[in-house]
C-alpha cells in the first residue's frame, strides 16, 4: 500500500503541494483530478522519486522512501507522450524493464507476448514504434510499464495527447487492462470523465491540496464545495431555499446541463432563449422564475427560440454540495 503523509513541495518561492494525505490501497486504481497547474503532477512524481517532498512522507507498505531512488522504487511509469525509444521496435521496449533486472532471454520472450496480448498488440513485436499510431503508442507505453511487475503503476495524463474519440475508447480499455493485470495505480487527470472511468477512488486536487477523496459516484453526485461542483460541470449553483422550490432538494445544489429537461408535464415553466444543437440532443437557455438556466430536449422535439417550455428535473444532473 502507498501512503502519503503530510506532503508538501515547493519549487522556490512557488508551493506546488500543500500538506497531502493520501493512500492507495493493493489493487487499487486512485485518479488525481484537478485543473492544469494544482499540483498534479508534482505529486505524481514526488511519489515517483523524481521531485523531492519540501516536507512530509511517502511510505510502501509502512516503509519509507526518501532515500529510495526512482529505479529501485519498483514502481511503473506511463507519461502523456509515452516517451518510447524510438530506435527499438515494439519488443524491445516492451522488454526494456526485464532487461535491466537481467530476466533471461526466454522469459522476457514470453512476458513480452503476454503483455502484447494483454494491451491489444499481439504480433507487433517487430515493429517500429514510430509507425504506430498515438494510440498504439500509448499502449506499448503501458505495457512496458507494466512488464516487470511493477508494484505501483504511475499515469500522468497518459491520455491527453490523443484525440477525443481515441480517449474516451482508450479510458475503457485502460480501466479494463489495469483490473486485468491487478494493478495498483495513481493517475493523474484533469478530465473528469477519464477519472471516473479509470479510477475506483478520485482525490479532488485543488492550487495544491486535495479537497475531497471518494469513489466517483460519490464525488459526482456530492462535490466538496462549490468550485468542486464547478469544476465537475455544475455551471449554475442555487442556495438551499431557491433549490428547494425550483428542484425540490432543500440544500445547496449545482445543476449540470442536463439537471432540467423539457417535459410538458414538468412543474416548471419558461422561455426557451437559446438554443444549440450537440451531438445526440439539443442544449437550451431557458429563463425560469426571472434567471437563466441550462436545459436539454431530444433532437426530434426542440423548441424553437421564444417558445414556452414545461420543464421536468433530472435528479441525474443535480450534485449536492457540502
Ligand atoms: P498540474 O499537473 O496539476 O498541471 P503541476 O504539478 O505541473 O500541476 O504544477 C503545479 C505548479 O507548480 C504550477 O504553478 C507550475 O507552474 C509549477 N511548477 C511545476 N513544475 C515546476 C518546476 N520544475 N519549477 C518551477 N515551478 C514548477
Amino acid at each position: 500500500m502507498l501512503a502519503l503523509q503530510g506532503i508538501t513541495v515547493r519549487y522556490g518561492p512557488l508551493v506546488a503541494v500543500s500538506g497531502v494525505d493520501l493512500s492507495v490501497g493493493d489493487g487499487e486504481v486512485v485518479a488525481l483530478l484537478g485543473p492544469s497547474g494544482c499540483g498534479k503532477s508534482t505529486l505524481l512524481r514526488t511519489v515517483a522519486g523524481l521531485v523531492p517532498a519540501s516536507s512530509g512522507g511517502v511510505t510502501w507498505d509502512g516503509a519509507d522512501l526518501a532515500g529510495v531512488p526512482v529505479h529501485r522504487r519498483g514502481f511503473g511509469l506511463v507519461f502523456q507522450d509515452g516517451q518510447l525509444f524510438p530506435h527499438r521496435d515494439v519488443a524491445g521496449n516492451v522488454a526494456f524493464g526485464l532487461r535491466m533486472q537481467r530476466v533471461d532471454r526466454e522469459a522476457r520472450r514470453k512476458r513480452v507476448d503476454e503483455l502484447l496480448e494483454l494491451v491489444g498488440l499481439a504480433g507487433y513485436q517487430r515493429r517500429r514504434v514510430t509507425e504506430l499510431s498515438g494510440g498504439e503508442q500509448q499502449r506499448v507505453a503501458l505495457a512496458r510499464a507494466l512488464a516487470p511487475r511493477p508494484r505501483l503503476v504511475l499515469l500522468d495524463e497518459p491520455l491527453s495527447a490523443l484525440d477525443r474519440a481515441l480517449r474516451e475508447q482508450l479510458a475503457v480499455d485502460l480501466a479494463r487492462l489495469l483490473r486485468e493485470a491487478g494493478a495498483t495505480a495513481l493517475v493523474v487527470t484533469h478530465d473528469h470523465d477519464e477519472a471516473f472511468t479509470l479510477a475506483d477512488r478520485v482525490a479532488v486536487m485543488r492550487a495544491g491540496r486535495i479537497v475531497q477523496v471518494g469513489p466517483p459516484a460519490e464525488v459526482w453526485r456530492s462535490p466538496a464545495d462549490v468550485e468542486t461542483a464547478r469544476f465537475l460541470g455544475c455551471g449554475k449553483v442555487l442556495a438551499a431555499e431557491r433549490a428547494a422550490r425550483l428542484v425540490g432538494v432543500a440544500s445547496r445544489v449545482g445543476l449540470r446541463a442536463s439537471a432540467l429537461r423539457v417535459d410538458p408535464g414538468g412543474a416548471l415553466a419558461g422561455d426557451v432563449l437559446e438554443r444549440v444543437h450537440r451531438r445526440d440532443h439539443v442544449r437550451l437557455l431557458v429563463s425560469v422564475d426571472g434567471d437563466e438556466f441550462e436545459a436539454v430536449a431530444p433532437v426530434a422535439a426542440a423548441p424553437e427560440v421564444g417558445e414556452r417550455v414545461r420543464l421536468a428535473v433530472d435528479p441525474d444532473g443535480i450534485a449536492v454540495i457540502g
